[in-house]
């Protein structure tokens, strides 16, 4: 093992009557350290992904509970965090966000603490943070998680169509980021109108701070010249006309993500710790309104202060599993097998840990500490 190696903190499933797996969780957050990043009034937000309509893959509000009430016995003040979508759907501004996540549990009867749509209603609340990195020279974050003390990342382990895999890193990196960040980590062009859907209502023109947007007569006509890609107007259109082209390479949205994630963690060194539940680990993300089997049985909990090196752990442990058959998983069932490649084959899914080892924001090499 490497010198430069972080503690992964791993909590298996069993439990029984001396210890529920609640209380298991609890353990795992005070084992792995994380009383120590929070302080007496720090106001800790806990970002969670709370599924968007038809997922059922997402981590459930008991354990989100367990987190909350270890941070508040630690005298801080945690509120449940999440943001705005950039695609169209329920979640795509606080109205919608806030019932669907009601409807999944995440109120604060059930979850010990309120819940907070960090960039506002519709996803333009951002705080922009000096990074100079090689794709973004600044990010757009959430204005209600850049202005937290501390940030406690709960994340669903999965695998991901355009990134091999989301965990730490992708939680935070585009969970924490306004509708305008989201737009820089996805693509490097800019929203188009889809002229079938337009009604001609102006709203986006009138919104667009830049005058990209001017309206001819069939429909809006977007100059992508003139266009500063904040994302205003995707979400002022009331038609969803206006839509973005999803079509970053998985490398360059893989490197920006990370520069995301080293916007978060600027400015709170030793105030983030992160949590991968790698249970139903299902081959898309919860942004999709479904969940798929998963292709591997359940393995644990994770948790570290390391993004880099909890990812890693994570994903080592997904393909060290034995896949499941008669799943989105084709072949490369053994243990040891690369189950992200066998999914997705043209996803290199380690560019996000080796630009985050780069970037200075973990290690790649860790010690997993069994609780
Ligand atoms: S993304 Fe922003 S700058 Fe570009 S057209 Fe829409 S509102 Fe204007
Ligand atoms: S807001 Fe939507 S429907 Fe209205 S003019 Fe713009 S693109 Fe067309």
């Amino acid at each position: 093992m490497s010198e430069q190696s972080t503690d992964v903190f791993f909590a298996d499933l069993r439990a029984g009557f001396k210890e529920s797996l609640l209380k298991k969780v609890g353990r795992l957050f005070l084992q792995a350290g994380f009383s120590n990043i929070v302080m007496q009034d720090d106001l800790v937000a806990v970002k969670i992904h709370v599924g968007e309509e038809g997922c059922t893959a997402y981590v459930r509000p008991d354990f989100v509970r367990v987190i909350v009430d270890e941070i508040t016995t630690a005298g801080a003040r945690p509120f449940l965090a999440e943001t705005n979508t950039l695609y169209h759907g329920l979640r795509s501004n606080s109205i919608g966000h806030l019932k669907l996540a009601a409807l999944h549990g995440f109120t604060e009867a059930n979850a010990g603490a309120p819940l907070i749509i960090c960039d506002g209603l519709t996803g333009q609340n951002c705080c922009e943070v000096r990074i100079d990195q090689s794709h973004c020279q600044e990010a757009f974050i959430a204005s209600d998680i850049a202005r937290a003390n501390a940030v406690v990342s709960v994340a669903h382990f999965k695998l991901h169509l355009a990134t091999g895999f989301g965990g730490a890193i992708k939680n935070v990196a585009m969970g924490c980021a306004s509708m305008t960040g989201k737009l820089a980590q996805h693509c490097n062009v800019r929203p188009f109108v889809d002229t079938k859907r337009c009604t001609l209502c102006g709203r986006c023109r009138d919104v667009c701070r830049y005058g990209a947007i001017r309206l001819e007569e069939k429909a809006a006509l977007l100059n992508e010249s003139k266009c500063a890609g904040c994302a205003e107007c995707i979400a002022s259109c009331p038609t969803e006309a206006i839509r973005v082209k999803w079509d970053a390479t998985s490398r360059d949205l893989q490197e920006r993500m990370v520069e995301y994630l080293f916007a978060v963690v600027k400015g709170k060194e030793g105030k983030m710790g992160y949590l991968n539940f790698l249970t139903n680990i299902t081959p898309g993300c919860d942004c999709m309104p479904f969940s798929d089997a998963p292709i591997v049985p359940d393995i644990g909990i994770l948790a570290s202060l390391d993004p880099i090196a909890i990812d890693q752990a994570s994903i080592d442990l997904v393909n060290r599993s034995t896949g499941f058959e008669n799943t989105a998983l084709k072949e490369r069932f053994k243990s040891g097998h690369d189950k992200v490649r066998a999914v997705y084959p043209d996803i290199d899914w380690e560019v996000q840990l080796q630009y985050g080892e780069r970037l200075g924001l973990g290690h790649r090499s860790y010690r997993l500490i069994t609780i």
